[in-house]
Protein backbone atom coordinates (compact mmCIF):
# COMPACT_ATOMS: atom_id res chain seq x y z
CA UNK A 1 0.00 0.00 0.00
CA UNK A 2 1.37 3.29 -1.21
CA UNK A 3 0.26 5.38 1.74
CA UNK A 4 2.93 3.58 4.20
CA UNK A 5 6.07 5.31 4.45
CA UNK A 6 8.65 2.27 4.17
CA UNK A 7 11.43 3.93 4.58
CA UNK A 8 10.62 5.22 8.27
CA UNK A 9 11.24 1.51 9.15
CA UNK A 10 15.01 1.21 7.54
CA UNK A 11 17.30 1.19 9.84
CA UNK A 12 19.98 4.17 8.70
CA UNK A 13 23.15 3.45 10.64
CA UNK A 14 25.07 0.24 11.02
CA UNK A 15 23.78 -1.19 14.66
CA UNK A 16 27.14 -2.28 16.47
CA UNK A 17 26.84 -6.53 16.67
CA UNK A 18 29.78 -8.65 17.73
CA UNK A 19 29.08 -11.90 16.28
CA UNK A 20 29.45 -14.80 18.47
CA UNK A 21 29.17 -18.12 16.28
CA UNK A 22 27.89 -18.18 12.71
CA UNK A 23 24.64 -17.00 13.42
CA UNK A 24 24.91 -14.14 10.79
CA UNK A 25 25.39 -16.81 7.99
CA UNK A 26 22.81 -18.84 9.30
CA UNK A 27 19.88 -15.94 9.43
CA UNK A 28 21.06 -15.00 5.70
CA UNK A 29 20.14 -17.75 4.11
CA UNK A 30 17.27 -18.27 6.28
CA UNK A 31 15.94 -14.93 5.09
CA UNK A 32 16.66 -15.69 1.44
CA UNK A 33 14.32 -18.78 1.91
CA UNK A 34 11.98 -15.89 4.14
CA UNK A 35 11.81 -18.88 6.48
CA UNK A 36 10.02 -17.83 9.99
CA UNK A 37 12.81 -17.35 12.47
CA UNK A 38 12.88 -18.22 16.27
CA UNK A 39 15.87 -16.38 18.44
CA UNK A 40 15.80 -18.56 21.78
CA UNK A 41 17.89 -17.32 24.51
CA UNK A 42 17.85 -15.58 28.01
CA UNK A 43 16.56 -11.82 28.11
CA UNK A 44 19.48 -9.35 27.31
CA UNK A 45 21.80 -11.48 25.23
CA UNK A 46 21.90 -9.46 22.11
CA UNK A 47 18.70 -11.32 20.61
CA UNK A 48 17.41 -7.76 19.81
CA UNK A 49 20.58 -6.23 18.73
CA UNK A 50 21.14 -9.32 16.68
CA UNK A 51 17.64 -8.86 14.49
CA UNK A 52 18.57 -5.20 14.36
CA UNK A 53 21.93 -5.86 12.35
CA UNK A 54 20.72 -7.88 10.17
CA UNK A 55 17.79 -5.83 8.91
CA UNK A 56 20.24 -2.86 8.36
CA UNK A 57 22.52 -5.31 6.73
CA UNK A 58 19.88 -7.13 4.45
CA UNK A 59 18.29 -3.35 3.95
CA UNK A 60 15.11 -4.46 5.18
CA UNK A 61 12.48 -2.04 7.07
CA UNK A 62 12.38 -3.76 10.81
CA UNK A 63 8.91 -3.48 12.70
CA UNK A 64 9.48 -4.47 16.25
CA UNK A 65 6.40 -5.59 18.40
CA UNK A 66 6.87 -6.10 22.05
CA UNK A 67 4.27 -8.43 23.06
CA UNK A 68 2.75 -8.52 26.52
CA UNK A 69 -0.43 -10.77 27.54
CA UNK A 70 -3.05 -7.39 27.41
CA UNK A 71 -2.51 -7.84 23.65
CA UNK A 72 -4.99 -9.17 21.67
CA UNK A 73 -4.85 -9.94 17.96
CA UNK A 74 -6.41 -6.69 17.11
CA UNK A 75 -3.25 -5.00 18.51
CA UNK A 76 -1.55 -7.29 15.33
CA UNK A 77 -3.52 -7.40 12.75
CA UNK A 78 -5.57 -3.75 13.07
CA UNK A 79 -8.81 -2.36 13.87
CA UNK A 80 -11.16 -0.03 13.03
CA UNK A 81 -11.11 3.37 14.63
CA UNK A 82 -13.89 6.01 15.37
CA UNK A 83 -13.22 9.24 13.51
CA UNK A 84 -15.59 12.52 12.56
CA UNK A 85 -16.23 10.80 9.37
CA UNK A 86 -17.25 7.28 10.75
CA UNK A 87 -15.15 4.58 10.86
CA UNK A 88 -11.68 3.89 9.54
CA UNK A 89 -9.45 0.98 9.22
CA UNK A 90 -5.75 0.93 11.08
CA UNK A 91 -3.59 -1.81 9.93
CA UNK A 92 -1.94 -3.11 13.14
CA UNK A 93 1.89 -4.30 12.74
CA UNK A 94 1.91 -7.19 11.83
CA UNK A 95 0.09 -6.14 8.78
CA UNK A 96 1.96 -3.01 7.72
CA UNK A 97 4.94 -5.38 7.65
CA UNK A 98 3.66 -7.64 5.48
CA UNK A 99 1.99 -5.27 2.89
CA UNK A 100 5.11 -3.62 3.05
CA UNK A 101 7.47 -6.79 3.16
CA UNK A 102 9.26 -5.41 6.43
CA UNK A 103 10.90 -8.01 9.37
CA UNK A 104 8.41 -8.46 11.62
CA UNK A 105 10.06 -8.90 14.86
CA UNK A 106 7.75 -9.96 18.01
CA UNK A 107 9.79 -9.30 21.23
CA UNK A 108 9.15 -11.90 23.99
CA UNK A 109 6.24 -13.77 22.02
CA UNK A 110 5.76 -15.89 24.68
CA UNK A 111 4.08 -13.43 26.75
CA UNK A 112 0.99 -13.10 24.46
CA UNK A 113 -2.04 -15.44 25.19
CA UNK A 114 -1.91 -18.05 22.86
CA UNK A 115 -4.93 -16.92 20.72
CA UNK A 116 -3.28 -13.96 19.81
CA UNK A 117 -0.14 -15.78 18.48
CA UNK A 118 -2.13 -18.00 16.25
CA UNK A 119 -3.01 -14.96 14.15
CA UNK A 120 0.74 -15.29 13.05
CA UNK A 121 0.24 -18.90 11.49
CA UNK A 122 -1.36 -17.96 8.00
CA UNK A 123 1.64 -15.84 7.62
CA UNK A 124 4.04 -18.60 8.43
CA UNK A 125 3.38 -21.31 6.08
CA UNK A 126 3.25 -21.10 2.43
CA UNK A 127 -0.17 -19.26 2.49
CA UNK A 128 1.69 -15.88 3.36
CA UNK A 129 -1.41 -14.70 3.73
CA UNK A 130 -3.41 -12.19 6.49
CA UNK A 131 -6.91 -12.67 7.02
CA UNK A 132 -8.17 -9.46 8.09
CA UNK A 133 -11.57 -10.55 9.11
CA UNK A 134 -13.64 -7.67 11.01
CA UNK A 135 -12.26 -5.65 7.18
CA UNK A 136 -13.05 -8.54 4.85
CA UNK A 137 -9.61 -8.39 3.02
CA UNK A 138 -7.10 -10.96 2.64
CA UNK A 139 -3.45 -9.60 2.40
CA UNK A 140 -1.28 -11.41 0.25
CA UNK A 141 2.13 -10.82 2.30
CA UNK A 142 4.69 -8.80 0.18
CA UNK A 143 7.43 -10.84 -1.15
CA UNK A 144 10.31 -9.56 1.48
CA UNK A 145 8.23 -10.21 4.44
CA UNK A 146 9.55 -12.46 6.99
CA UNK A 147 8.72 -13.08 10.95
CA UNK A 148 10.71 -13.15 13.78
CA UNK A 149 10.03 -14.20 17.00
CA UNK A 150 12.25 -14.29 20.09
CA UNK A 151 11.38 -16.94 23.65
CA UNK A 152 13.38 -17.34 26.55
CA UNK A 153 13.17 -20.84 27.34
CA UNK A 154 13.89 -19.88 31.15
CA UNK A 155 10.48 -18.23 31.38
CA UNK A 156 8.80 -21.89 30.41
CA UNK A 157 6.04 -22.62 32.40
CA UNK A 158 2.73 -24.57 31.85
CA UNK A 159 1.03 -21.79 31.47
CA UNK A 160 3.19 -20.15 29.48
CA UNK A 161 4.66 -21.61 26.30
CA UNK A 162 4.22 -21.46 22.83
CA UNK A 163 2.06 -24.08 21.18
CA UNK A 164 3.97 -26.70 19.57
CA UNK A 165 1.98 -25.73 16.37
CA UNK A 166 3.25 -22.02 16.38
CA UNK A 167 7.05 -23.40 17.61
CA UNK A 168 6.92 -26.03 14.66
CA UNK A 169 6.69 -23.25 12.04
CA UNK A 170 10.24 -21.32 12.72
CA UNK A 171 14.00 -22.26 12.33
CA UNK A 172 15.37 -21.37 15.31
CA UNK A 173 19.04 -19.92 16.74
CA UNK A 174 20.38 -20.69 19.95
CA UNK A 175 21.30 -17.62 21.64
CA UNK A 176 23.62 -17.39 25.33
CA UNK A 177 25.27 -15.17 27.12
CA UNK A 178 28.37 -14.99 24.51
CA UNK A 179 32.29 -16.65 26.16
CA UNK A 180 34.38 -14.28 28.61
CA UNK A 181 36.70 -12.73 25.66
CA UNK A 182 33.58 -11.61 23.21
CA UNK A 183 31.45 -10.39 26.41
CA UNK A 184 34.18 -8.77 27.55
CA UNK A 185 34.92 -6.64 24.10
CA UNK A 186 31.20 -6.45 23.85
CA UNK A 187 31.38 -4.18 27.40
CA UNK A 188 34.01 -2.93 27.06
CA UNK A 189 32.56 -0.95 23.28
CA UNK A 190 29.05 -0.37 24.55
CA UNK A 191 30.25 0.89 28.02
CA UNK A 192 33.31 2.99 27.28
CA UNK A 193 35.23 1.39 29.47
CA UNK A 194 38.33 -0.26 29.15
CA UNK A 195 39.06 -4.23 28.97
CA UNK A 196 40.13 -4.43 32.59
CA UNK A 197 37.08 -3.13 33.84
CA UNK A 198 34.94 -4.69 31.65
CA UNK A 199 36.80 -7.86 32.07
CA UNK A 200 36.12 -7.57 35.94
CA UNK A 201 32.43 -6.80 35.24
CA UNK A 202 31.76 -10.04 33.27
CA UNK A 203 33.86 -12.12 35.68
CA UNK A 204 31.17 -11.37 38.33
CA UNK A 205 28.09 -11.99 35.61
CA UNK A 206 29.86 -15.38 35.38
CA UNK A 207 29.76 -15.79 38.93
CA UNK A 208 25.50 -14.78 39.31
CA UNK A 209 24.95 -16.97 36.25
CA UNK A 210 26.41 -20.07 38.03
CA UNK A 211 23.82 -19.33 40.55
CA UNK A 212 21.13 -19.78 38.59
CA UNK A 213 18.53 -22.13 39.49
CA UNK A 214 20.41 -22.12 43.09
CA UNK A 215 18.43 -18.29 44.13
CA UNK A 216 18.22 -16.39 41.03
CA UNK A 217 15.66 -17.18 38.01
CA UNK A 218 18.71 -15.85 35.44
CA UNK A 219 21.97 -14.49 36.00
CA UNK A 220 23.42 -10.80 34.98
CA UNK A 221 22.39 -9.87 31.28
CA UNK A 222 25.12 -8.46 29.07
CA UNK A 223 22.62 -5.50 28.89
CA UNK A 224 23.14 -5.05 32.63
CA UNK A 225 26.65 -5.24 32.23
CA UNK A 226 26.76 -2.25 29.74
CA UNK A 227 24.46 -0.20 32.20
CA UNK A 228 26.73 -1.41 35.20
CA UNK A 229 29.82 -0.22 32.61
CA UNK A 230 27.95 2.97 31.49
CA UNK A 231 27.64 4.50 35.20
CA UNK A 232 31.13 3.54 35.67
CA UNK A 233 32.22 5.70 32.50
CA UNK A 234 30.11 8.62 33.87
CA UNK A 235 32.40 8.48 37.24
CA UNK A 236 30.29 6.63 39.47
CA UNK A 237 32.79 4.01 41.83
CA UNK A 238 32.13 0.27 40.37
CA UNK A 239 30.78 -1.05 43.76
CA UNK A 240 27.92 1.19 43.94
CA UNK A 241 27.68 0.69 39.66
CA UNK A 242 27.09 -2.71 40.31
CA UNK A 243 25.12 -2.55 43.68
CA UNK A 244 22.52 -0.25 40.50
CA UNK A 245 22.95 -1.93 37.50
CA UNK A 246 23.98 -5.74 38.07
CA UNK A 247 22.88 -6.25 41.58
CA UNK A 248 19.56 -4.98 42.86
CA UNK A 249 17.79 -5.73 39.40
CA UNK A 250 18.42 -9.19 39.99
CA UNK A 251 16.64 -9.75 43.16
CA UNK A 252 14.47 -8.87 46.18
CA UNK A 253 15.94 -11.91 48.52
CA UNK A 254 18.49 -9.89 51.16
CA UNK A 255 20.68 -12.92 51.42
CA UNK A 256 21.13 -13.57 47.59
CA UNK A 257 21.57 -9.53 47.66
CA UNK A 258 24.41 -9.78 50.18
CA UNK A 259 25.98 -12.88 48.18
CA UNK A 260 25.98 -10.55 45.34
CA UNK A 261 27.49 -7.78 46.50
CA UNK A 262 30.06 -9.95 48.28
CA UNK A 263 31.14 -11.04 44.56
CA UNK A 264 31.12 -7.76 43.13
CA UNK A 265 33.57 -6.45 46.28
CA UNK A 266 36.35 -9.26 45.44
CA UNK A 267 36.12 -8.08 42.18
CA UNK A 268 36.39 -4.11 42.56
P1 LIG B 1 17.68 -9.29 24.14
O1 LIG B 1 16.92 -8.84 22.93
O2 LIG B 1 18.32 -10.64 23.98
O3 LIG B 1 16.91 -9.17 25.42
P2 LIG B 1 19.42 -7.04 23.51
O4 LIG B 1 19.65 -7.35 22.07
O5 LIG B 1 18.57 -5.87 23.84
O6 LIG B 1 18.93 -8.32 24.32
O7 LIG B 1 20.88 -6.87 24.17
C1 LIG B 1 21.09 -6.10 25.29
C2 LIG B 1 22.35 -5.27 25.12
O8 LIG B 1 23.50 -6.11 25.17
C3 LIG B 1 22.43 -4.55 23.78
O9 LIG B 1 21.85 -3.28 23.84
C4 LIG B 1 23.91 -4.47 23.53
O10 LIG B 1 24.44 -3.34 24.21
C5 LIG B 1 24.48 -5.67 24.24
N1 LIG B 1 24.81 -6.84 23.40
C6 LIG B 1 24.54 -8.12 23.71
N2 LIG B 1 25.06 -8.97 22.82
C7 LIG B 1 25.68 -8.20 21.89
C8 LIG B 1 26.46 -8.50 20.70
N3 LIG B 1 26.65 -9.76 20.30
N4 LIG B 1 26.96 -7.46 20.01
C9 LIG B 1 26.75 -6.20 20.43
N5 LIG B 1 26.05 -5.85 21.54
C10 LIG B 1 25.53 -6.84 22.27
Amino acid sequence: MSEIDRDQYLIKDEPYYRPVQNEVVMYEAAYDARMPVMLKGPTGCGKSRFVEYMAWKIGAPLITVACNEDMTASDLVGRFLLDINGTKWQDGPLTVAARIGAICYLDEVVEARQDTTVVIHPLTDHRRQLPLEKKGELVHAHPDFQIVISYNPGYQSLMKDLKQSTKQRFGALDFDYPSADIETEIVAHEGHVDKATAEKLVQVAQRSRNLKGHGLDEGMSTRLLVYAAQLIGKGIDPQSACRMALVRPLTDDPDMRDTLDAAVNTYF
